[in-house]
């Protein structure tokens, strides 16, 4: 069994000017002997769209499964708009958090994934709403129009009324990404949303991906494998390797001029 660590160096909460909207310090993600992330210290600016590349088992998905608390973490605290993630304050120390503030805290990330596991027997429109009527209680009148607003923004009001066996992958996946926006989250995490589909249709969801950084203040978490897009759209890229951050630059810096020698010779050969 594991000693538990003494969280007594990390702050209760972050304040002051530039809280970041996510924080990772000093965060340890171990399976048995197999470090998968090793004290990683990362920040995510509001607003900001990170993204993160790397080879095969770095890590990257650990990260995105870390912030969804589908993973517990073996050290280190991370921390969304201020707060530590899944621990709370109680007379001055952090602990681990009660379900309830669990549940506050998640609601603040949303997800989407490359299997886009969107609920088989409900409409694109009823796979919208079914969180905010039934987790955040929002009036179904209310969450019809905003779902209906996302639908749109995605480019699929014409199917609202379409099962999910009815729309390709790419239309799929543009439901999921507006059924994730629906719990208005804080923060947005894209795990390899366009590994699954077929070539002509990542478009249509990298393009949704891009309105989501030019009109929108959310702040983005992304792991692709799509350099190009990686490029595009990023404010800021992160080479993994072995659960660290090896390197991290501005895409332009990043792929135009890497400077160390891992990432120039994963970007040679992923080219
Ligand atoms: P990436 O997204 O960079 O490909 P992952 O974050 O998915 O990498 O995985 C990092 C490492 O953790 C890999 O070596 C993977 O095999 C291992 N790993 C992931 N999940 C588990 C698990 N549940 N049990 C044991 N090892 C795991």
């Amino acid at each position: 069994m594991e000693q538990a660590e003494d969280l007594s160096q990390y702050p209760l909460e972050l304040t002051g000017k530039n809280v970041p909207m996510v924080r990772f310090k000093k965060v340890a993600k171990r399976y048995g002997s197999l470090t998968v992330l090793e004290h990683l210290d990362l920040d995510v600016a509001e607003g900001e769209m990170v993204t993160i590349i790397g080879p095969s088992g770095s890590g990257k998905t650990t990260v995105l499964r870390t912030l969804m608390t589908l993973e517990r973490i073996n050290e280190g605290v991370i921390y969304v708009d201020g707060k530590p993630l899944t621990h709370m304050e109680k007379d001055g120390k952090l602990v681990p958090a009660s379900q309830k503030y669990l549940r506050a805290m998640r609601s603040k990330i949303g997800m989407c994934f490359q299997h886009f596991n969107l609920f088989p027997h409900m409409t694109a429109l009823e796979n919208c709403m079914e969180g905010p009527v039934h987790v955040l209680g929002i009036p179904r009148k209310q969450a019809r129009e905003r779902s209906e607003e996302l639908l749109e923004m995605v480019g699929m009001a014409d199917k609202r009324d379409q099962h999910p066996s009815r729309l390709s992958g790419g239309q799929q996946q543009r439901v999921a990404i507006a059924r994730a926006l629906a719990m208005r989250p804080k923060v947005m995490l894209f795990d390899e949303v366009t590994s699954a589909l077929d070539p002509e249709v990542i478009g249509e969801v990298t393009n949704v991906i891009r309105r989501l950084v030019s009109d929108y203040n959310l702040t983005m978490l992304m792991v692709t494998h799509q350099m190009g897009f990686a490029r595009d759209i990023s404010d800021r890229v992160c080479f993994f390797y072995r659960g660290r951050i090896e390197e991290q630059a501005p895409p332009s810096e990043l792929f135009g001029d890497p400077k160390s020698d891992r990432t120039r010779q994963f970007l040679s050969a992923v080219k």
